[in-house]
C-alpha cells in the first residue's frame, strides 16, 4: 500500500473524543394538553426519561398561560453518553384567547441563542459553550383530520424562521389510515399555501444524496404518531403498544403507525444535522441580526 498516510484514523480519533465528551441535545415540545407530548417523549427515549432521573432546570413562568419547564437527562448507550433536555411548553393553546401564545416561546428560543452568543463573546470563552440552544421544536397537531387551525398556522409561521420545527399527528390512533392520509395531505399543503417551512428545509439539502433522503422525508411529513407507555404480548413478544378498538397498535411497526419514522429522523439520522442547522443557520441569522443592531 505504498503511498498510505493513514488518514482515515481520524475517524476513530473523533469517535474517541465524542464518546468522552458526549453531546447535548435539546427538544422541545409544543402543543396543547393531552395530544401525547410527555408520553411521546417518553415513548422516543424507551421511558429512560423516566421520572425519576429527572433534575429540573429551571421552571419559568414568562406569561399567565405558558409555562416552560425543561428538564435534563444523561442517557448512556454503548459507551456515548447524551445529555438529552427536553423543554416542555405547558400551557400553549390551552386558552379561549390564544392570541400571542407563542411569544413566550420565541422568547425562550431567542434567550438560549443570546446566552450562546455571549458567551462567544467573552475574552475568556470556555473550551466548550454549553449549549442549551433548541436543536428542535416539535408541533403536536390534533388528530382532527380537518385542515391547520389559525394557532398552528400564526405559531409555525414565526417559529419556523428561528428553530426547525417538526410537526406531528399527536394520537394518530383515533384516525383510520385513510383519514391519516388525507389529513396528512391537506396540511402538507396548508403548510405551502402559508409559507410555513418546517425541517428538514429544501434549501439546507447539501448534496444530491441529502437531497434524495430528504424528499422522501419531506413527502411523508408530518409523521402520524402513536406513544404508549405499555407493553404488550404480540404474537409472544412484548411490543410498546396501544390497546385499540381495531386491536393493538404497536408503536414501532411502521404499518401501524410513523413513530419509527419520526425516531429515525430525530435520532438516528438527522439528529447532527438539527444540531448543525441550528448552528449555522438559525442562530447564525440571530447573530448576525444581534451585531448589526449593536454596531448601529
Ligand atoms: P401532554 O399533556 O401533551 O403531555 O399529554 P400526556 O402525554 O400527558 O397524555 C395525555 C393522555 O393521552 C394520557 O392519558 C395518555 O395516556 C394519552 N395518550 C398519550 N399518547 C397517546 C396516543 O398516541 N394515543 C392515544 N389514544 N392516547 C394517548
Ligand atoms: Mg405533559
Amino acid at each position: 500500500l505504498f503511498g498510505y498516510v493513514g488518514i482515515e484514523a481520524v475517524l476513530d480519533q473523533m469517535r474517541r473524543k465524542t464518546m468522552k465528551a458526549g453531546f447535548e441535545f435539546n427538544i422541545m415540545v409544543v402543543g396543547q394538553s393531552g395530544l401525547g407530548k410527555s408520553t411521546l417523549v417518553n415513548t422516543l427515549f424507551k421511558s429512560k426519561v423516566s421520572r425519576k432521573s429527572c433534575t429540573p432546570n429551571y421552571e419559568e413562568k414568562i406569561s399567565k398561560t405558558v409555562k416552560l419547564h425543561s428538564i435534563s437527562h444523561i442517557i448512556e448507550e454503548k459507551g456515548v453518553k447524551m445529555k438529552l433536555t427536553v423543554i416542555d411548553t405547558p400551557g400553549f393553546g390551552d386558552q379561549i384567547n390564544n392570541e400571542n401564545c407563542w411569544e413566550p416561546i420565541v422568547k425562550c428560543v431567542n434567550e438560549q441563542y443570546e446566552k450562546y452568543l455571549r458567551e462567544e463573546l467573552h475574552v475568556n470563552r470556555k473550551r466548550r459553550i454549553p449549549d442549551t440552544r433548541v436543536h428542535c421544536c416539535i408541533y403536536f397537531l390534533p388528530a382532527t383530520g380537518h385542515r391547520l387551525r389559525p394557532i398552528d398556522i400564526e405559531f409555525m409561521k414565526r417559529l419556523g424562521k428561528i428553530v426547525s420545527i417538526v410537526p406531528v399527528i399527536a394520537k394518530a390512533d383515533t384516525l383510520t389510515i385513510d383519514e391519516r392520509l388525507e389529513f396528512k395531505e391537506r396540511i402538507r399543503q396548508d403548510l405551502a399555501a402559508n409559507g410555513i417551512c418546517v425541517y428538514p428545509q429544501r434549501e439546507y439539502d447539501e448534496d444530491p444524496d441529502e437531497h434524495i433522503l430528504n424528499e422522501r422525508i419531506r413527502e411523508s411529513i408530518p409523521f402520524a404518531v402513536v406513544g404508549t407507555d405499555k407493553e404488550h404480548q404480540v404474537n409472544g413478544n412484548k411490543v410498546l403498544g396501544r390497546k385499540t378498538k381495531w386491536g393493538i397498535i404497536e408503536v414501532e411497526n411502521v404499518a401501524h403507525c410513523e413513530f419509527a419514522n419520526l425516531r429515525d429522523l430525530l435520532i438516528r439520522s438527522h439528529l447532527q444535522d438539527l444540531k448543525d442547522v441550528t448552528h449555522n443557520i438559525h442562530y447564525e441569522t440571530y447573530r448576525v441580526r444581534r451585531l448589526n443592531e449593536s454596531n448601529m
